[in-house]
């Protein structure tokens, strides 16, 4: 089968760019997927949508984004599950200066924040205790979206506007020759495409090394903790980054909160999904771990109970920052992957902007040298106001 535009990889990532190039008439689109859309890592996420960021595009990104996720279904014509709860980031003395820069470069580019004393933190969260807290960053309309949801919201929106969908379809090597790709092989036979976009995530060193490409893409280990809060602090509560503590939380539902770390642990990391066990159990001491960490900012939540959790994996670059555009070894390939634990927030804007950049547009989003790969091999990589993490 021939298209003009092959997308392997139905994450949030790849269901987005696959509707934005159908809507937008970018000609046959074919969505490649070997489970199901939604079931890699944007099944697993925890699907936070904030705007808080360290540098004009991802801030730019994450707005465009919120606008879209806020307004899902008249924008796409489905639902994103988007659940306005507010966010938080809370900074010690030694993040403080990057909070109050990014809280102004955000309020500079639109984003409704500011900055709260510890006071002003205490009437929002009654539960909370600011001890070491220097300041917190406030968006009231920021919150958490369903992942599943919102891919599938795009999936079937590109289905609608003409998009061959291939789920249980595995890319199980690639044809190139020179510096193109001729054609795919996958389990429902060959695919050949004028386009070839990589959106597989954390499958990605493996579809590069099918395609005879490199990239500094490591795998890291995540895993979430399920809390069912003690009855006093049931009710929603907002989305919380704890810089200090290294946490984040987020509630599901009235009674529960799902918690994961700012900066996952970066000692053992991995080049293949594979070098991971997804079906691992979240155990006593990683609850335990977590559970002296986020007690320490919610004393009630040393009464919370453990209610389970899961793994779940990144696609890191050495900035934490995505990687989107043209390869620069294979013509007719498009990458858009190390999502680097942040990605779900950013899908709307990742679709647009890899649909612009694929239809030859000019993009209005961010200037799309950013994300590119080049910014590896020319050594300048993106900065952070805090340490590199997913709260870049
Ligand atoms: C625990 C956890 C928490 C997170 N929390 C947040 C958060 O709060 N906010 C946020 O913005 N982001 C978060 N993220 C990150 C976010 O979920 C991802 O960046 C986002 O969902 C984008 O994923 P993706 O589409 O790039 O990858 P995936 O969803 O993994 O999609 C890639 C797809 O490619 C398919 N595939 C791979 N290889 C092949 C092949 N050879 N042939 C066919 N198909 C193939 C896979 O089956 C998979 O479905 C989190 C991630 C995790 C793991």
């Amino acid at each position: 089968m021939r298209f003009d535009v092959v997308v392997v990889g139905g994450g949030s990532t790849g269901s987005s760019i696959a509707y934005y190039l159908a809507s937008r008439g970018a000609g046959k689109i074919a969505l490649v997927e070997k489970q199901r859309v939604g079931w890699g890592q944007t099944g697993r996420s925890t699907a936070v949508v904030r705007m808080h960021y360290s540098t004009e595009p991802l801030i730019r990104m994450a707005l465009e984004s919120w606008k879209i996720l806020r307004d899902m279904e008249k924008a796409v014509g489905g639902p994103s599950g988007f659940t306005e709860v507010g966010f938080l980031i809370f900074a010690g003395p030694e993040d403080l200066d990057g909070l109050k820069r990014n809280v102004e470069l955000q309020k500079k580019l639109g984003v409704e924040t500011r900055l709260l004393d510890p006071e002003e933190v205490e009437e929002i969260l009654p539960h909370v205790s600011t001890e070491g807290l220097a300041a917190a960053a406030y968006e009231p309309h920021s919150g958490y979206a369903d992942p599943v949801t919102t891919a599938q919201t795009y999936a079937s929106a590109a289905v609608r506007e003409g998009l061959v969908l291939m789920e249980d379809c595995e890319v199980s090597s690639v044809r190139r020759q020179g510096r193109r790709i001729l054609g795919l092989e996958t389990s429902k036979g060959l695919l050949e495409a004028d386009v070839v976009v990589n959106a597989t995530g954390v499958w990605c060193n493996r579809f590069f090394e099918m395609t005879g490409v490199e990239m500094p893409v490591k795998i890291y280990r995540e895993e979430i903790v399920v809390w069912k809060r003690p009855a006093r602090f049931e009710g929603n509560h907002p989305v919380v980054g704890d810089l200090p503590n290294n946490y984040y939380m987020r509630p599901a539902g009235e009674t529960q909160t799902y918690m994961g770390s700012i900066n996952p642990d970066l000692s053992k990391p991995g080049r293949y999904a594979t070098d991971f066990d997804l079906e691992e159990r979240v155990g006593i001491e990683t609850a335990t771990k977590y559970g002296e960490a986020v007690s320490k900012r919610f004393p009630v939540m040393a009464e919370a109970g453990f209610a389970g959790g899961w793994v779940g994996l990144y696609d890191v670059t050495p900035d934490w920052l995505p990687v989107i555009g043209f390869s620069q070894d294979v013509e007719n390939l498009f990458n858009a992957v190390g999502m680097s634990g942040h990605g779900f927030k950013l899908c709307p804007a990742i679709g647009i902007l890899a649909s612009d950049i694929i239809m030859g547009k000019k993009t209005s989003i961010i200037d799309p040298l950013f994300l590119h790969e080049k910014r590896f091999t020319e050594k300048r990589y993106a900065t952070s106001s805090y340490r590199y993490g997913v709260i870049s």
